[in-house]
């Protein structure tokens, strides 16, 4: 299956998102009483959404406005007509419900099938899928996607590393979907126990769920011998699959499937819209969702949207997600993403990106301690490399931190599951 045989123009793209923005709009309105409360409040009735130019005139929605109405208050059709119920992650608190209709289901594996596209898969591979089945979205969503582009799914889901190494030499499969985290574990396991990754059949690594970098990406290509690829998404929008990177176009951003889901990015202290290219909160309007039909979803990611020139599709791209509004911490008055933390750890030899930041306060100034894993062969008391590591920090963020070195393989082992890089433990 080509999931790209109708092509769209950017015009075509235009109309159906005019059109379909008109119907989710009034659908949310007659069917959320919470939707029509807000958009009363806000003066704004359906019939004043003409085109997607309006769209600004919306109000946002927050995942406390889902929290809010847990489990199904913001539900906009009755519970005989949800097909399946997931929930976030509850990486930030209490998990989102989220539910979705046949129809949903359809778009959501559509919407799969064409990131799998292209990322590298095609029909009649096979599919590794280490994404956790479950509530998570991602077990089942990339399960529904690669079914419908023709594949083999091998459902692995997370965990049982040992397992996972044996169906990797032995299932044979082309393709492998799951946390760039858990990518650079079995990478490392491969290597620990002498396995050649070139043996295996593996071609293409589909990797979401948490952010990640070029440093990381450059890891898994070498260990596990593929070609790595972004895959965004989240629960409230419907799960992975809401953009993917093109393995033919990699690094320069991931195609927003924008048909479905509308992007914005907005200021994070104003909520002004920003031009194309500057950094600010990822927004999404969904424009077929009939369960769950969210209107300018505040995500929470930051990242900029813009359209390239030389790619292959029209869609929008947006570039890397740095980190969640909430995962940046404020050390001394500087603004700081882990992503950053990662990046200066790639341009440097002896360690690799595995790492994690501590932040502390002590005689009431704050401290940081950038915790990496060295390579094989390095000492952790190289203070040479220590000394390099914290002058790039300094030159590159602009903070003095201390670093600790630690033994090849000794931050905890993903299982799968999310990572979390940053220990904040300061009392406000
Ligand atoms: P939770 O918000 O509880 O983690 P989800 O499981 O729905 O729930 O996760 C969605 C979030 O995961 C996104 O908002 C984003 O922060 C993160 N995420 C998903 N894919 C990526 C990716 N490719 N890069 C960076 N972050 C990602």
């Amino acid at each position: 299956m080509n999931p790209f045989k109708e092509k769209l123009s950017l015009d075509a793209i235009r109309a159906l998102q005019s059109n379909r923005l008109k119907k989710t709009i009034t659908h949310a309105y007659n069917n959320i009483p919470y939707q029509k409360n807000k958009l009363d409040k806000a003066g704004i009735h359906p019939d004043d959404i003409q085109s997607i130019e309006d769209i600004h005139k919306l109000p946002f929605t927050t995942k406390e406005d889902l929290r809010k109405n847990y489990p199904y208050g913001m539900f906009a059709v009755p519970m005989n007509k949800i097909a399946r119920i997931h929930a976030s992650s509850g990486t930030t608190g209490q998990p989102t419900v989220v539910g979705y209709t046949k129809n949903d289901l359809d778009v959501f594996d559509e919407v799969v099938a064409r990131s799998l596209y292209v990322a590298g898969a095609r029909e009649g591979m096979i599919m590794h899928n280490a994404y956790g089945y479950g509530l998570f979205t991602g077990g089942l969503g990339i399960h529904g996607g690669a079914t419908k582009l023709g594949m083999a799914v091998i459902p692995v889901s997370v965990g049982m590393t040992d397992r996972q190494l044996t169906i990797l030499q032995e299932f044979k499969p082309d393709v492998i979907c799951c946390t760039p985290s858990y990518a650079q574990f079995l990478g490392q396991e491969f290597y620990k126990k002498g396995i050649d990754t070139k043996e295996l059949q593996l071609k293409y690594a589909v990797l979401g769920a948490e952010p990640w970098t070029e440093s990381i990406r450059a890891q898994v290509e070498a260990d596990l011998s593929v070609k790595a690829t972004n895959i965004y998404g989240l629960s409230e929008i419907i799960g992975p699959g809401v953009s993917q990177e093109s393995v033919l176009e990699q690094g320069t951003g991931s195609y927003i499937w924008e048909d479905y889901f509308f992007p914005e990015v907005v200021d994070k202290n104003t909520g002004e819209p920003l031009p194309y290219g500057e950094e600010g909160v990822l927004v999404f309007t969904t424009l077929t969702k009939e369960a769950l039909p969210i209107m300018r979803y505040w995500t929470n990611d930051i990242c900029s949207i813009q359209y390239d020139e030389n790619s292959a599709l029209p869609y929008i791209k947006m570039s890397k997600i740095k980190g969640r509004a909430d995962d940046m911490v404020i050390v001394r008055g500087v603004n700081l993403f882990p992503t950053q933390i990662e990046e200066v750890l790639a341009d440097v030899d002896k360690i690799v990106p595995n790492y994690q930041m501590h932040v502390d306060r002590k005689n009431s100034l704050d401290s940081i301690c950038v915790k990496c894993e060295v390579k094989q062969g390095v000492s952790v008391e190289d203070k040479l490399l220590i000394k390099q590591l914290q002058s790039q920090i300094r030159a590159k963020i602009g903070i003095a931190c201390d670093v600790e070195l630690t033994e090849p393989f000794s931050m905890p082992e993903s299982q799968g599951g999310k990572t979390q890089r940053i220990f904040d433990v300061r009392k406000i």
